[in-house]
């Protein structure tokens, strides 16, 4: 907001940046991870009928704050929408949006509350979920595996048994903000570190700043099989 850098007046598509996130589709079934301020919008856009779940990074309001808008899946549904969480995020949720957790108001989001743990996968209909540590800065927070598959966002580093749960991945979707380094998220060269040590086919950038520079420019000092994100991306892999 505000901005007058080259990026925020870019009116490419590309450059137009909603907040992180990221849905899982199959036949059958639909998860979303994260829920943020522009979740609704994001939705709305996609035309998403149906969540069989919610899964989630952590809980800063970039990634939280559009919890409430998951109302009418409750309706359409007919049911309380399976809700992944760290027990430490779920306690943070539940005093900033107490009236959702504590079903003291009727017409509220409706969650099922389940808490998970890095390492320990659990399963969404049919599909397998593997959640892992990542730190962003000194906060623990959750990166997912879903088959070939590596979702990471607001990431900083990666612990050594994490690592281990991602090997094999073939593609790895990952954060971050610009050249230049910060202290909570990685840098551009960081993430494709990071890539390059697992040895992916397929990286995916997102969790960008306006500082990364118009997409098509960046997009052209890369190499082909890193790939800048942008809103609407869809991506093919094996769950
Ligand atoms: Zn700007
Ligand atoms: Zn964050
Ligand atoms: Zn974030």
């Amino acid at each position: 907001m505000g901005c007058t850098c080259d990026t925020c007046q870019s009116d490419h598509p590309y450059d137009q940046r909603y907040r992180s996130s990221a849905i899982i589709e199959s036949d059958q079934t639909t998860v979303l991870i994260d829920t943020g301020p522009d979740l609704r919008s994001q939705l709305l856009r996609h035309g998403t009928e149906m969540l069989d779940g919610i899964i989630m990074t952590h809980e800063h309001n970039d990634h939280t704050a559009g919890i409430d808008d998951v109302r009418p899946f409750n309706f359409w549904a007919k049911r309380d929408i399976p809700f992944y969480v760290e027990q430490r995020v779920l306690d943070n949720l539940q005093i900033r949006f107490r009236y959702i957790f504590e079903k003291s108001y009727s017409t509220a989001a409706k969650l099922e509350p389940h808490s998970i743990v890095p390492g320990e996968s659990f399963i969404i209909n049919e599909i397998e979920i593997v959640p892992f540590r990542v730190n962003h800065g000194t906060l623990p927070i959750l990166g997912y595996r879903i088959g070939n598959l590596a979702y990471i966002t607001d990431a900083k580093t990666i612990p050594p048994e994490s690592m281990k749960l991602l090997e094999g991945i073939d593609i790895l979707i990952v954060n971050a903000l610009e050249d230049r380094n910060h202290p909570t998220h990685f840098s551009l060269s960081e993430a494709t570190n990071l890539a390059d040590s697992l040895s992916v086919k397929q990286v995916y950038i997102t969790h960008m700043s306006h500082r990364m520079g118009r997409h098509l420019d960046k997009q052209k000092t890369l190499p082909s099989h890193i790939t800048l994100g942008y809103d609407t991306l869809e991506i093919e892999f094996t769950a």
